[in-house]
């Protein structure tokens, strides 16, 4: 693995990198932020960092140390709560047995506890009286979603790094460099992602089918504006079908109509559904722009409506004839 591979948190890298350049590595990390951010996958770099005979800003990744993580098998590398379950005084105990003997192969022994804020009572006492006699020659990582979970005698013993968001700009960059998808298809997907890395790589892989909903969702109000109100009763059976998936339509429908807005207004240089901006100039020439904030406010309405039970058919039909009323240009 290398450092390159994990998007975003910049800084924590090269701290890290210039702790191992440095020897200066505390014996233990706290690794905080929410879930998919790359915690685990940036400790198991760090730890090769440590192993690696031949480190240099990244770890070799050919020499016998870095195979041996590579391919998760290095007997200095331990990993405790492999499953984020509860971590158990049985298992600190076996973390102890093994942290006051010598590391096997490499300099050091590295540990990383996952979900560590799982630890029981007894487990977490346990683990506090391996920090106060830390052994030189053993690095622990704790990794957690939330640090006021752990005990702040734990907190106060360790080295905190917390996690930060991960801007689009980084995701559309680590997509085109990674999966080497377009620039515009890279723009959407981190956009669609909302900063969830894990997200934006299943829309690239096509695991998330979000931007095929979009273009189903753009030709159906392409369709909608461009047809007489008989065509409100045909997508009745669709929206029904749809039912589960209505606040993901609705979501894209109001970004569709607020580039259609950007355009009308001069400012197309901020719309995000780029791949589609001919159809949206289109739209936009007979946009109501009066009417278009009214639409966007019964659009935000609906989902709530809907919650609240609202007649569903009803409710659709509505929005269905609103859009009509702000677009129909043929
Ligand atoms: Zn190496």
């Amino acid at each position: 693995m290398y450092y390159s591979d994990i998007v975003g948190q910049d800084e924590t890298k090269k701290s890290l990198i210039n702790a191992v350049k440095n020897d200066n590595v505390s014996h233990c990390y706290i690794f905080e932020g929410p879930k998919d951010m790359g915690k685990y996958d940036l400790s198991l770099v760090f730890a090769q960092s440590l192993f690696c005979e031949n480190f240099n800003s990244e770890p070799c990744n050919t020499c016998g140390d870095c195979i041996k993580v590579n391919s998760m098998n290095h007997p200095d590398l331990h990993i405790i709560n492999f499953e984020e379950k509860t971590i158990k005084r049985e298992d600190i105990d076996i973390l102890i047995e093994s942290i006051y003997k010598k590391p096997y192969e490499a300099k050091k022994k590295v540990y990383i506890i996952k979900n560590s804020h799982d630890m029981t009572l007894q487990a977490a006492n346990t683990f506090l009286k391996t920090l106060e006699e830390p052994p030189k020659d053993s690095v622990i990582i704790l990794l957690t979603n939330n640090i006021n979970l752990l005990l702040p005698t734990i907190v106060s013993r360790c080295q905190v790094i917390k996690f930060k968001d991960i801007n689009q700009n980084e995701i559309r960059k680590f997509l085109i460099n990674k999966y080497n998808i377009d620039e515009v298809k890279a723009f959407i997907t981190a956009y669609y992602s909302k900063g969830i890395l894990n997200k934006a790589v299943n829309i690239a892989t096509g695991k998330d089918n979000i931007l095929e909903k979009r273009k189903e969702i753009i030709e159906l109000f392409d369709n909608i504006i461009k047809s007489d109100s008989e065509i409100i009763f045909e997508c009745e059976n669709y929206f029904e079908e749809q039912k589960d998936n209505i606040d993901k339509i609705l979501e894209i429908m109001m970004l569709w109509i607020r580039d259609v807005a950007f355009i009308k207004n001069n400012m197309g240089n901020l719309i995000i559904n780029k791949d589609f901006t001919e159809l949206a100039n289109k739209h936009a020439m007979g946009m109501k722009v009066n009417d278009v904030d009214e639409l966007i406010d019964y659009l935000q309405s609906v989902s709530e409506n809907i919650k609240n039970n609202v007649n569903y058919k009803l409710t659709i039909d509505r929005m269905l004839f609103k859009i009509q009323e702000v677009f129909k240009i043929w």
